[in-house]
């Protein structure tokens, strides 16, 4: 049997638990607590890298708020270095770092927003973050703005997703009807109110990845945004699941190198002047 990295296995479904899961994270610089906001898996976006299993039926639905802070409380109790899943990893990598909101689907779309993150605030501990982690597809709704103020109050942080310079690109890996333009608006007025950390993924389809004229475009796109706190440039770590048309999209979209990443992440800090950090994949061979 192939046993994988901590950081490539984020299994969303823990123990008996339906709405949090524990997994390390490298973005995160050690253990977050993921809460699943959309066990429904729908989502505003269709992301060719996308890992969410969508073949299936859900398994619950909707989005039970009472149950989940039952759950998180009782994850917060937990001992993580008992868990079989870090089993070898060092007791200084399991300290809890953040609650983030992720999971199967985007969490602005949830129609409790700001009641989920009130409840992550009343129970969390101090210090911990609340980390939202967003396609921005909805970060302009009024009940979500309303959360993001909670957030500034309780350590919170958005990390919004932007993975191209233009709007042909985020059509391709995206794969959204909610106009470029929009999302670029929601990232622009949601930094205007506080730092955001901005996440993208690239990789490559059919051995192509991003041309180097993308680059420049999402560098450009990169300065046009007033407050970004950092930049993360990652490749796909896992396998996605999504299929085009009755393909598997594991069979044509692969990890750029390493080489590659720190290229794009160096272009970032030289031009547009942004701390960025690198996350490598794992570069699977596509199956033939
Ligand atoms: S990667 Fe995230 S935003 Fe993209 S389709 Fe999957 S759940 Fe939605």
């Amino acid at each position: 049997m192939t046993i994988r990295p901590a950081h490539q296995q984020h299994p969303r479904q823990f123990a008996q638990f339906r709405y949090v899961y524990p997994v390390l994270s490298r973005r995160s610089h050690g253990l977050s607590i993921g809460l699943n906001t959309n066990p429904d898996r729908v989502c505003n976006f269709d992301c060719l890298y996308c890992q969410v299993d969508r073949s299936a039926p859900p398994p619950v639905t909707p989005f039970d708020l009472a149950a989940a802070e039952r759950e998180l409380r009782a994850m917060l109790q937990m001992d993580f270095t008992r868990l079989p899943q870090f089993t070898g990893i060092p007791a200084e990598q399991l300290r809890l770092h953040d609650i983030a909101l992720s999971g199967d689907a985007e969490p602005t779309t949830v129609r409790e927003f700001s009641p989920i993150i009130d409840m992550i605030a009343r129970v969390k501990p101090p210090g911990v973050k609340i980390v939202l982690i967003t396609d921005a597809g909805g970060l302009d709704r009024p009940d979500v703005k309303r959360g993001l103020q909670i957030m500034d109050a309780h350590d919170g942080e958005v990390w919004a997703k932007l993975d191209a310079g233009t709007a042909n690109y985020y059509r391709l890996i995206n794969r959204s009807k909610i106009p470029f333009a929009k999302i670029l608006k929601n990232i622009t007025g949601c930094a205007e109110e506080r730092p955001v950390v901005i996440q993208s993924l690239f990789l490559k389809i059919r051995g192509g990845g991003p041309s180097p004229a993308e680059i420049t475009a999402y560098c450009d796109r990169l300065r046009e945004i007033s407050n970004i706190k950092l930049v993360q440039v990652c490749t796909i770590a896992r396998q996605p699941m999504t299929v085009v048309d009755g393909i598997p999209a594991w069979k044509f979209i692969t990890a750029l190198s390493d080489a590659e990443v720190d290229a794009i992440r160096a272009r970032v800090s030289r031009e547009a002047g942004l701390p960025a950090e690198s996350f490598y994949g794992t570069a699977p061979t596509p199956a033939s």
